[in-house]
């Protein structure tokens, strides 16, 4: 799959080339505050399959956290392009609203929805977990 990318400015822009490692909306309270309310809509790829093509990320991390997602971003106009995650470590999880063609994504599953608000829609189908699905094996 080849995808390409940029923050809302153009300060950024990246590319994609390689197949979708998977792809859901995050409901958990952190996301919530990225996204400003929704869900957060990824979709995952090998870090070695995402590059920067254009501009360089700001990179925000909790200094708070023990082991924290390091998110990456445009200091220019804000847009969250996406993030590292200590629970995906060779990955690079890519919010689908800065894909040039954001229709390629779809739901395969509603995470974190312990932390969902009557107001985020999880799509007909979708399976929905209260934290993460359970590893497969
Ligand atoms: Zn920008
Ligand atoms: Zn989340």
């Amino acid at each position: 799959m080849q995808l390409s990318g940029r923050c809302y400015c153009g300060a950024l822009a990246y590319e994609i080339d390689g197949e979708v490692e998977a792809q859901f909306q995050c409901h958990c309270r952190e996301c919530s505050y990225i996204t400003g309310g929704n869900a957060n809509i990824v979709m995952v790829f090998g870090e070695n399959d995402f590059r920067y093509t254009k501009g360089a990320p700001a990179i925000f991390a909790r200094p708070d956290l023990e082991n924290p997602v390091k998110r990456h971003f445009c200091a220019t106009c804000g847009t969250g392009i996406g993030s590292r995650s200590p629970s995906r470590p060779n990955s690079m999880i890519v919010k689908v609203g800065t894909l040039d063609d954001p229709s390629v994504f779809h739901a395969t599953a509603a995470i974190f929805t312990c932390d969902k608000q009557a107001y985020q829609h999880i799509p007909d189908g979708v399976p929905a977990f209260d934290k993460r699905p359970p590893k497969k094996a």
